[in-house]
């Protein structure tokens, strides 16, 4: 047949579906979602969904304003940050220069780069997996970065990011801040003075919401303007009536978020430090988990150690800078208390 599309799709981490099992793979959070998105939900009256959803989700970006202190100008929300980054790329990404991103960083930028016929060039992180800034200050057509970086889970400072930024203003520089809320310092103070930084968020990580599927991205008037041309060109009522609600109400929940998700960098910190006394390489996270190296055995054969105990962690064995390597996400004390238990039985 004529005109079909082949490509390689992004390959998300498993999702199995059992009673008992540690799903430590995908990053989500470790934690329920606060209780009063619960009560929304309850609460929520089904004769409602005879409308539309919101066309410019008002009431979603309203709050999201008040709690970043930005205007909801400066805002646009999503169907999960994966559809705002996509919109992004499709709304900044169109000269024949090179988007420019690390060589490993989230794995969804190359996709969308070959779906979109984006050209792109990828950047290989130092030996270390840091981010060099001077690779960054060369001829491009925009530039990616996800600070935490994913899957390594390592931070750049705000003053590498603000030079990045600052001397590229002919492109758009997207900070991609899925994990922000585990450590890092956000890049917002970077909009008061650039209107080329385009920072994305979602509700996956830090609000225990990736069912969900709600993100945002937050950028100048006039960025904003461009990509909800696109996002109104293509799926104008992303976010259904019942997430935007429940978004509201978990942002209306800061306290209790600032607690579980404290408590989660807390157990990351605790866990790294364990696995490193058993003589694992663990890189510096601030994120909501760990990429480690094991000693004493493969990555290879821990992840099926783990997994036929029904601990799912994410091996990346077909990237050969992380295939000795395994990607852990931070589960609950006692859980992360039996994959130690776990992981020294093989050892
Ligand atoms: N960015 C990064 C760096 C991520 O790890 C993820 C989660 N896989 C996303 C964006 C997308 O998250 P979501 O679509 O659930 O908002």
């Amino acid at each position: 047949m004529k005109g079909l599309r082949e490509i390689a799709p992004y390959i998300p981490g498993l999702q199995p579906q059992e009673k008992r099992m540690i799903k430590i793979n995908t990053n989500e959070n470790a934690f329920s979602p606060s209780p009063r998105v619960a009560a929304a939900l309850a609460a929520f009256d089904a004769g409602e969904l005879r409308k539309y959803s919101s066309l410019d989700n008002g009431d979603l970006r309203a709050i999201l304003a008040k709690n970043n202190g930005i205007l909801a100008e400066q805002i646009i929300v999503g169907n999960g940050s994966d559809d705002v980054l996509a919109l992004a790329f499709l709304s900044f990404f169109n000269s024949s220069d090179k988007v420019i991103f690390p060589d490993l960083t989230y794995g969804f930028y190359r996709v969308w780069c070959d779906l979109f016929r984006i050209p792109f060039e990828e950047i290989a992180l130092t030996e270390n997996f840091e981010l060099r800034t001077a690779d960054y200050l060369r001829e491009n057509g925009g530039i990616v970065i996800a600070n935490p970086n994913a899957p390594t889970g390592i931070y750049k400072s705000l003053a590498e990011i603000e030079e990045i930024v600052k001397q590229n203003q002919h492109v758009v520089v997207i900070i991609d801040e899925a994990y922000i809320a585990f450590g890092g310092e956000t890049a917002l103070p970077l909009l008061e003075k650039y209107d080329n930084i385009f920072i994305t968020r979602t509700f996956s990580k830090d609000a225990a919401l990736a069912g969900l599927r709600v993100g945002y991205g937050i950028g100048s008037p006039k960025l904003i303007g461009i990509i909800n041309a696109v996002k109104n060109s293509y799926n104008p009522y992303s976010v259904d009536m019942i997430a935007e609600k429940l978004a509201v109400v978990a942002c209306e929940d800061v306290a209790y978020y600032a607690k579980t998700n404290g408590e989660i960098a807390e157990i990351r910190d605790w866990f790294s430090a364990e696995l490193l006394a058993l003589g694992f390489e663990v890189l510096p996270s601030l994120t909501n988990f760990v990429l480690a190296k094991p000693v004493g055995v493969s990555a290879a054969e821990l992840y099926a150690h783990l997994q036929a105990k029904k601990i799912y962690v994410r091996y990346f064995g077909d990237k050969v800078r992380i295939a000795d390597y395994l990607r852990i996400s931070i589960g609950k004390q006692a859980e992360m208390v039996e994959v130690l238990m776990a992981i020294q039985e093989i050892l």
